[in-house]
Order: C-alpha cells, then sequence, then structure tokens
C-alpha cells in the first residue's frame, strides 16, 4: 500500500510517498514558489534520477498534478500509475478542540478545518488548499487529516486556561492548544518502547528543537503541558519567534518604534529570537559558529535559549514529580551536542548528566544517558511523516 504524505504551506508543498508494507521512503520533494513562478525537487530512493526545474505552478492543484506526472513518469518515477496511490495524509497545523486525533476527511472536517483558521491563520488555509488540491487531481482516493494540535489535547485545564477573562476562552475558544503533536508522539512512543517501560506510571520531556521549538511534559502517555500556546509565538525562543516575552512590551514597541499592531506581530514571528538577539542568523549552525568565534551577542543568542530549554525542563520536572527520561529531537535537538551538553549540564544538580563521548554525534537514535543520571537522556530522530502516514493507513484500513 502506498501512500502519499502531503506538507502544504502557503507558497509550497512538500511530499513524500511511502511505501506503507516497508514503512520506507519511495520518494520524496518540494513544490517552491506555488503562485509566484513555480519550481519543483523531485527525488526518487529507486536509483532514477533527482529532477529539479523551474515549471509554472500558478496553484496548489498544478503543484499535484506535477508530483504526480513525477511519481509516475517513466524517468523519474516509483508508481505506474495514481491507482498506485491508496490514499492521501496531510499535515494540518490547527485542530482546534475539535479534533484530538486524526480523521478520514469528509464535508463536515473540511468545515470543521476551516472554522479553526481564526485560530490558525498562517497554516490553516494553506492546508486546505492542499486537501482541496488533492481531491481535485485524485478524485474518490481516500484523505485523512493528521493534526500537530492533536496530540495536546489531553492537557488538563488548568495547563491550557490563559489568566484573561474567562469569557474569551468560551467566546473565541483562545487556550493553550500546542503543536508539534505528531513529532512529541512519535519521539515519546519511541522512547518508551525503548526503555521497555509501559505508558501508565511514565513521565517523559520531549524537546522538539529546531526552526521551531517546543517543550513536551508527558505523563501516562499523555501530552499534559507544552510550552507552544494559542499560536507557535508562545514559549522558547526560536529562529525568528521571540516566545514568551512580557506582554506590555507588545505596546512599547508599538508606541516608540511607532508600529501598528500587525507590524510588531511580525517583528515578534520574523526579527526576533536568536536571529533578534544574536543579529547573526536564524540558523544555530551560523550561530554556534559565529559563537565559537567569540561573537558576543551570538553567544548571548545561545545562552538565552539554552537557558529557556532548561528552566522549561525544570518546570515539567516539577509538574510530573520527576522525569524517566528527557528526550532531544528536531533539527537541533539531534545534531547539537554542544546544546545537549549545555542545556544537561545545567541539569547536572539535580543529579542529570550526560555521557560527553556518547553525546559527540549528530543525527541517530542513541542513549547519551551519563553515569550515575537519575534521569535518561535521548537522542531520537523525529519523524512527522512516517506518522502521518500510519495514522492514514490506519484509518483507511479501518
Ligand atoms: P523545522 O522546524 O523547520 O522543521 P528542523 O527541525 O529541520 O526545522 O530544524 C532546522 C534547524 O535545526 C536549523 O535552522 C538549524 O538551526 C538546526 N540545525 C540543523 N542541523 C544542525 C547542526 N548540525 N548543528 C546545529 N544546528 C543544526
Amino acid at each position: 500500500m502506498n501512500v502519499l504524505v502531503i506538507n502544504a504551506g502557503s507558497s509550497s508543498l512538500k511530499y513524500q510517498l511511502f511505501d506503507m508494507d516497508t514503512e520506507t521512503v519511495a520518494a520524496k520533494g518540494i513544490c517552491e514558489r506555488i503562485g509566484i513562478d513555480g519550481r519543483l525537487k523531485h527525488t526518487p530512493e529507486n536509483g532514477k534520477p533527482v529532477f529539479k526545474a523551474d515549471i509554472p505552478l500558478p496553484t496548489h492543484a498544478e503543484a499535484i498534478n506535477a508530483v504526480i506526472e513525477k511519481l509516475t513518469s517513466e524517468e523519474y518515477g516509483v508508481i505506474s500509475s495514481l491507482e498506485d496511490i491508496s490514499a492521501v495524509g496531510h499535515r494540518v497545523v490547527h485542530g482546534g478542540q475539535k479534533f484530538s486525533k486524526s480523521v478520514l476527511i469528509d464535508d463536515n472536517v473540511l468545515s470543521a478545518i476551516t472554522d479553526c483558521i481564526p485560530l490558525g491563520p498562517l497554516h490553516n488555509p494553506a492546508n486546505l488548499m492542499g486537501i482541496k488540491a488533492c481531491q481535485k487531481v485524485m478524485p474518490g482516493v481516500p484523505q485523512v487529516a493528521v493534526f500537530d494540535t492533536a496530540f495536546h489535547q489531553t492537557m488538563p485545564e488548568h495547563a491550557y486556561i490563559y489568566p484573561i477573562p474567562y469569557e474569551y476562552y468560551e467566546k473565541h475558544g483562545w487556550r493553550r492548544y500546542g503543536f508539534h503533536g505528531t513529532s512529541h508522539r512519535y519521539v515519546s512512543q519511541k522512547a518508551l518502547e525503548f526503555l521497555g517501560i509501559p505508558a501508565e506510571g511514565s513521565r517523559l520531556i520531549t524537546c522538539h528543537l529546531g526552526n521551531g521549538s517546543s517543550l513536551a511534559a508527558i505523563k501516562d502517555g499523555k501530552s499534559i503541558d507544552t510550552t507552544m500556546g494559542l499560536t507557535p509565538l508562545e514559549g522558547l525562543p526560536m529562529g525568528t519567534r521571540s516566545g514568551s516575552i512580557d506582554p506590555a512590551i507588545i505596546s512599547f514597541i508599538a508606541d516608540y518604534e511607532g508600529l501598528s499592531l500587525q507590524q510588531v506581530m511580525e517583528v515578534l514571528n520574523k526579527d526576533s529570537g536568536v536571529l533578534g538577539i544574536s543579529g547573526v542568523s536564524s540558523d544555530f549552525r551560523d550561530i554556534e559558529e559565529e559563537a565559537a568565534k567569540g561573537h558576543k551577542r551570538a553567544k548571548l543568542a545561545l545562552d538565552c535559549f539554552y537557558y529557556d530549554v532548561t528552566k522549561y525542563i525544570g518546570a515539567y520536572m516539577a509538574a510530573m514529580g520527576g522525569a524517566d527520561a528527557i528526550i532531544f529531537t528536531a533539527g537541533l535537538g539531534e545534531n547539537s551536542p554542544e546544546l545537549r551538553e549545555d542545556v544537561i549540564g545545567r541539569l547536572n544538580g539535580l543529579g542529570i548528566y550526560i555521557d560527553k563521548e556518547k553525546n559527540n554525534f549528530k543525527g541517530q537514535f542513541r542513549d547519551i544517558t551519563g553515569e550515575g543520571s537519575k534521569v535518561r537522556v535521548l537522542v531520537i530522530p523525529t519523524n512527522e511523516e512516517l506518522v502521518i502516514a500510519r495514522d492514514t493507513k490506519e484509518i483507511v484500513e479501518g
């Protein structure tokens, strides 16, 4: 059974075709600059050549068409026809309070995702474009929605209610939702398997640290708290997002810098985080490089980030009465030994250690727990696409 996984952004569309009999990727790629001019990179995993070219992609429908054409083509293809795709799984960012798990898409689901647009104005419209494009190009092929927010729907009220007038929550649904749920779910389940402990009674802290970053506290296999909020702007400082700040700063920036509310939000989403502090880059590789050369603000940006990761780990240990394991994942969590050494170093006072030798690697599953550590420390590469493909297969097969 082949499942096509789609992650649609406003001007991009990433895809992976999974052979679910072996859970392997048959081909993957990305359409970029949709609605501008158009570019496609398609990578078959069967030894055929990579296709990379500018091609006109006026809408997501042309992008899906181009993807299908490449997947089935003589020269670059991995399947013989559209009929070989049994189902499509879509990443959908905001499922609000309506979705606590993945679902088969029908008209009701489409309108519920549309209802969540006010909560996820930057992502849901693009996700919907991806779904509608697939429905148009592949009518009759079942489509499944997998939500970033779903895994965190188990959070208790005290973790998701904001201390603002309660009526806002009732009227608009403004509460903590959290994101990266698919990743937190995947790595926490992998950790339980690896540790050989049952979900019941387990306490895990998952650190998804990439361009966007969030931590989750996972008790009994369920998310009980996470650092992102109503939107992905809350929590840790990120590549370009501020994370949590004193909300009064918003009016200070507006007044003193003469910016509109919308412009201030742009500053907090696009010009802040480690880019804002360092002035160097939003990419941690560049910042680590500059910091190593003695760049003071690059070093400060890393310090602020590592410190905040540590603070949240401490908070979640308090919330769960301890932890069995801390798990690092995503671009930075998987690939930065410096980050892991620094953060766990700050936790030595709580009896948590890593093995520096074992920590000295990039990008694979590893137990880096140090001798005598009270908490296990694991690095688990995330695989959100595989979770989407698995959920899709399970739902379609009933
Ligand atoms: P996204 O949040 O866009 O999915 P990723 O999880 O792929 O992003 O993470 C991308 C980020 O991971 C990059 O911006 C970079 O900061 C960081 N990263 C990737 N590789 C390394 C590395 N070797 N060292 C340090 N940071 C890295």
